[in-house]
């Protein structure tokens, strides 16, 4: 590990000790507490997660890491440090928030996500820029921490936020992980699939949340990766579900009744559509035969074209001819593209 990167380390590793400190056991951290508490975190889940809490000053860390032996050249190549425009003076990335360490799969601290405390101060949530230790795209929060739970269980359960994964633990899901407020990458994939090949997708029940699982959901179909589907009630996110109705309820009826990922697709190509109009109707059937056709399982096959069947009162007969024909004319317009392609190549004019 180069010099550099093992500083970087360490200086997360002694900030986030105080900020947790902060937190914890001082009169600058009580409101941030007191807010953490009222959302329904345990100290339990603070102490686990390290959460921890920056003072408002502009240069707390500076001054922190300073008596410490870090020169400045380090803290800015950490991402601790903002620099001023007018005098390209030093200040404290990170002020009165949240502090919520970000660990490496290898469970180092090398980031922070910083959430407000209140609605006027925005954005919400700040992260420490990219790194030559930290890339968001590249690291799933409490991947370390669940890694040994995923093997056990088989499967991983997803979420947009850490919040949902702090309280997914204290309800004892703690096969879970949550990409951190990006669209979930190859990279994350990977990591996944060293451990499992089931994901179940818990997002948040906002339209933003249900196209984020359908595209992750189609990404990991390519890997082969089985894809469960959580949809929660009334735009609720995970973590609200939890303090609304509880960790049973959601370990049972929520992570328990999980849709397949063909049910979760007809559900989503359902959404915002009026099936009572032909056009609308016909083309959700047309969807719907497509992606049933790529069923490997007969079985399956059957059953998702039964349900087709009855919910339109439609003969079996007639979707697997509709299904067979789709596939012809998808033959023919491949077989189009080819002969174009040769068209093409003819067409290039010899040397
Ligand atoms: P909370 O419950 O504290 O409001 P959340 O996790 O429900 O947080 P969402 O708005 O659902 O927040 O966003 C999901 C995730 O996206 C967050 O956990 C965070 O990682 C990321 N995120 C949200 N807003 C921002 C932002 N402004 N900048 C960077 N990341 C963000
Ligand atoms: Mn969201
Ligand atoms: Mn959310
Ligand atoms: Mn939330």
């Amino acid at each position: 590990l180069p010099k550099e990167h093992s500083l970087i380390i360490e200086a997360h590793e002694l900030l986030a000790k105080f900020y947790h400190h902060l937190l914890m056991n001082t009169n600058e951290g009580a409101r941030a507490l007191d807010y953490l508490l009222k959302r329904g975190f345990t100290k339990e889940s603070i102490q686990k997660f390290k959460v921890g809490y920056s003072l408002p000053e502009w240069d707390f860390a500076v001054k922190f890491l300073e008596n410490r032996g870090f020169t400045h050249d380090l803290m800015e190549k950490a991402g601790l440090l903002s620099i001023r425009e007018k005098d390209g003076s030093y200040f404290d990335r990170f002020r009165d928030r949240l502090m919520f360490p970000l660990h490496d799969s290898k469970g180092r601290i090398v980031a922070f996500s910083a959430r407000a405390l209140t609605e006027e101060n925005q954005p919400k949530y700040l992260n420490t820029p990219e790194t030559v230790l930290f890339n968001k795209s590249s690291l799933l929060y409490n991947y370390y921490n669940a890694r040994a739970h995923i093997r056990r269980q088989g499967n991983v359960v997803l979420f947009e936020g850490f919040a949902d994964v702090i309280s997914a633990d204290s309800a004892e899901v703690k096969n879970c992980v949550a990409v951190m407020g990006t669209a979930l990458t190859e990279k994350h994939i990977q990591l996944l699939n060293r451990l499992t090949n089931s994901v179940t997708l818990c997002f948040d029940s906002d339209s933003a949340g249900a196209e984020a699982a359908y595209r992750s959901g189609q990404m990991l179909a390519n890997y082969g990766i089985e894809i469960n589907v959580v949809i929660l009630p009334d735009k609720l996110d995970p973590d609200d579900y939890i303090r609304k109705y509880g960790p049973e309820k959601f370990r049972e009826h929520v992570i328990g009744n999980a849709q397949t990922w063909m049910a979760y697709k007809l559900h989503y190509f359902r959404k915002g559509k009026n099936l009572q109009n032909e056009g609308e109707k016909l083309w959700f059937i047309e969807k719907a035969l497509v992606e049933i056709g790529k069923l490997e399982n007969a079985v399956e096959r059957e059953l998702y074209l039964r349900q087709l069947s009855d919910e339109f009162s439609l003969s079996l007969e007639a979707l697997v001819e509709q299904q067979s024909q789709m596939n012809v004319t998808r033959e023919k317009k491949q077989q189009k593209n080819i002969d174009q392609k040769n068209i093409n190549q003819q067409n290039i004019p010899q040397p």
